[in-house]
């Protein structure tokens, strides 16, 4: 049975047209287009050819027939992660403008080049990857064009991001929801609340403390930080795959974070699910190039010291022994065989009781 205060919740939902005398939102402006309320758009931003080749941002725009909040949802960030991809084209055909509150923006391949390429982590026009260039720069190579485009056509017109990746090729990962907090961060209980819908197994807090976490290598969920929205970075699905489950359990995700933003009505939820809780995250980064041998290639609790795998080089001898450096949880990390240098082989999630 529905609980009172979702009942309530409900109507009040279905009722505020009336209290707000049916205001009617303006057009909503996007990439030099303009959507009327109750409509869609799909379109295309497009990224200038430059020095190395032009290439597009396809996305969905949908917009309500009454005012509110702007949800951003990107997807492909990395192209060959490919559950949030399929996900995307679902909401795309889910969502009815007519019942919606606000405007719903869904980036459906942010990296084409990357897609189309079938290119793990980087874009293979320039090889660079998309995640570490924010804000981008319209003058800079194409990997670095799109990430300007992404941070002023969609992140500046959002008022919540949603940044949806997978386990890339040769990853392994457990789904986890990324929430952005810390005196940097804007709203973190509204981040929270939007990542607890999703009911995946982790959730991690990302505290913001300075302006060098935001700015080294920034990633999009960084760029989200940097321009005052609350963030979200969420992850399912490993290896390139493109499971059904992962792809509805982002589907779901987002339809719930509709409610929770007030751009539906609340959901009906079960009972809360307890999800594990870090914060922050520790990589242990390879110092040699060469062919990883993982002890395992299962999201695992590690101890301080443990083996975590062994590199070899090119004619077998052992050229290093990586060894976890904190106390936590293997949340995601790279299977090997290949190895580069630099590679974070592991990332491990600090526990925490509470948040
Ligand atoms: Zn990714």
């Amino acid at each position: 049975m529905m609980p009172l205060r979702l009942i309530i919740a409900a109507l009040l939902w279905l009722a505020a047209p009336s209290m707000a005398a049916a205001a009617r939102p303006a057009a909503f402006a996007i990439a030099g287009e303009m959507i009327a309320p109750g409509t869609r758009a799909d379109m295309s931003i497009a990224v200038p050819e430059g020095r190395d080749g032009a290439t597009f941002i396809p996305l969905t725009v949908i917009h309500g027939t009454q005012p509110g909040k702007v949800l951003a949802v990107v997807a492909g960030i990395h192209g060959f992660e490919f559950a949030p991809i399929l996900a995307a084209e679902q909401l795309a055909e889910r969502i009815d403008p007519a019942r919606i509150k606000g405007t719903l923006i869904i980036v459906r391949v942010a990296n084409v080049p990357g897609f189309e390429g079938r290119s793990p982590n980087v874009d293979p026009v320039d090889r660079k990857n998309l995640n570490r260039v924010f804000p981008g720069d319209p003058q800079g190579t194409q990997t670095e064009r799109i990430a300007d485009l992404i941070a002023r056509e969609v992140v500046a017109r959002c008022d919540f991001l949603m940044d949806v990746h997978s386990g890339d090729g040769a990853e392994f990962l457990d789904a986890f929801v990324g929430a952005y907090g810390g005196p940097l961060a804007t709203d973190f209980p509204l981040a929270l609340a939007v990542a607890q819908g999703f009911g995946f197994p982790n959730i991690v807090r990302y505290r913001m403390e300075t302006q060098a976490q935001i700015d080294s290598g920034r990633s999009l969920n960084r760029q989200g930080v940097a321009m005052g929205k609350p963030t979200i970075l969420v992850e399912i699905g490993q290896n390139g795959s493109r499971d059904h489950a992962h792809v509805a359990a982002i589907v779901n995700g987002v339809e719930s974070a509709l409610g929770v933003l007030g751009m539906t009505a609340p959901r009906t939820r079960g009972p809360a699910v307890s999800a594990r809780l870090f914060e922050g995250t520790t990589a242990l980064t390879a110092r040699h190039t060469g062919i990883y041998h993982p002890v395992s290639t299962a999201p695992r609790m590690l101890a301080k010291g443990e083996l975590v795998g062994t590199i070899r080089d090119y004619a077998g001898r052992e050229v290093e022994r990586l060894i976890a450096p904190v106390d936590g949880y293997a949340l995601y990390g790279i299977t090997g065989p290949p190895v580069t240098a630099g590679d974070g082989v592991v990332t491990i999630a600090v526990p925490v009781d509470r948040f």
